[in-house]
């Protein structure tokens, strides 16, 4: 049923540790599967993606967006004929390495390790799924295929890069990862271009009139009013962000389906071979998601209360830090025992690891238990 260019069990690179293929499912369903059990997925449904996790029931979580990566990469990946279960493996694993506090807490935590290598939340996706998650007698971390990790980390410095061997060849090499990964990229920002105009109209942040300077909204938008004149305004949103979504998810597949015609690709390795990516959109609706996008930046994620909230949340990660490095006895103990004795950078990046793992309301709680109360602890209040 796959396309010959699709990613196959046959043509697999296979796991870093070798293990009996599975009976009755396939090697990436196997990887799908192996992310949902661990413990880094079930934690996405307290951490931030815009809103703090308790500012209201209805704004998107990291679990609720990566779901909904993984509903619009099946979508396309399915018109394509490609791996659906590689797709969703990619798509529910992509945000796994997200500190609390979206990209604030990941900025900031980037600045506390600045002397000790950095951190950055794709590599810390790899990392978890590699490393950190212990629940297999055999091997560390979920042991998954190559092409699913190929498809988490979507970049990488040079040296990394080199860190990485094999995974990392591609970013050397200047190749392409797989269609899978490819496609999952761009299912990640049609979801949140999409959801974040939802999640920013219903918290009042933006508003339809704003939007209407946004191509994209105002072309499905002034649809929907010419065909329901008389459709209640929320309903109307629902309506205008159900066609958005559906508008650039069909010229994906369009456009990538004329890609890979006259690409002439025939095997995954053609594929990572090709010069260009061949999952694109058209350079219309390329520019229309480009303008939405800077809109968004410009007036949901620097607005005002966003950011007030975002200034509280990287004092809460730096306090952290700074406390747990002064001193490391103060982590639980399934983290200190882990702590090397004499090297600065391996306790920090231990650290790291323990901060970026925390949810929202952990942070807040660990830092209101360690140090004196949050800031201004009213701006965390539901
Ligand atoms: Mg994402």
């Amino acid at each position: 049923m796959l396309a010959s260019y699709a990613a196959q069990d046959s043509t697999s690179r296979g796991r870093q540790h070798a293990e009996p293929s599975p009976l009755h499912r396939g090697e990436h369903q196997r990887d799908r599967d192996r992310i949902i059990h661990c413990a880094a997925f079930r934690r996405l449904e307290y951490k931030t993606q815009v809103f703090i996790n308790h500012e209201g029931d209805l704004f998107r979580t990291r679990l609720t967006h990566s779901i909904e990566v993984a509903q619009i990469g099946r979508s396309i990946a399915r018109a394509l004929g490609l791996n659906e279960d590689l797709t969703e493996a990619i798509s529910l694993a992509h945000d796994l390495g997200h500190t609390p506090f979206g990209h604030s807490g990941q900025d900031a935590l980037n600045e506390c390790m600045h002397d000790y290598d950095g951190f950055e939340h794709n590599l810390q996706s790899l990392r978890v799924v590699d490393v950190l998650e212990e629940r297999y007698a055999d091997f560390p971390g979920l042991n998954l295929t190559f092409e699913t990790r190929e498809g988490i980390l979507k970049h990488c410095s040079p040296k990394k890069a080199r860190e990485l061997g094999e995974l990392g060849k591609r970013f050397l090499e200047k190749q392409q990862p797989g269609l899978e990964a490819q496609l999952v990229n761009l299912a990640d920002e049609i979801a949140y271009n999409n959801h974040d105009v939802d999640d920013g109209l219903r918290s009042g942040l933006l508003s339809v009139e704003q939007l209407q300077s946004v191509t994209l909204f105002a072309e499905q938008y002034a649809e929907v009013m010419r065909r329901y004149p008389q459709l209640a305004p929320r309903r109307a949103i629902h309506e205008t962000v159900r066609r958005m979504i559906n508008y650039v998810v069909t010229d994906l597949i369009e456009n990538s389906r004329r890609l890979l015609e006259t690409s002439g690709v025939k095997h995954i390795d053609d594929v990572r071979r090709h010069p260009a990516a061949l999952i694109a959109a058209s350079a219309a609706v390329r520019e229309k998601s480009q303008e939405l996008k800077r809109f968004l930046r410009k007036n949901l994620y620097a607005h005002e209360k966003v950011m007030h909230m975002m200034n509280q949340a990287v004092q809460v990660v730096r306090d952290l830090f700074q406390v747990f490095m002064r001193d490391p006895r103060l982590l639980p103990d399934q983290y200190r025992d882990k702590l090397p004795s004499h090297n600065e950078a391996a306790v920090a990046r231990v650290i790291a690891d323990y901060i970026a793992g925390m949810t929202d309301r952990y942070a807040l709680r660990e830092h209101a238990r360690l140090l004196a109360p949050t800031p201004d602890s009213k701006a965390f209040l539901p």
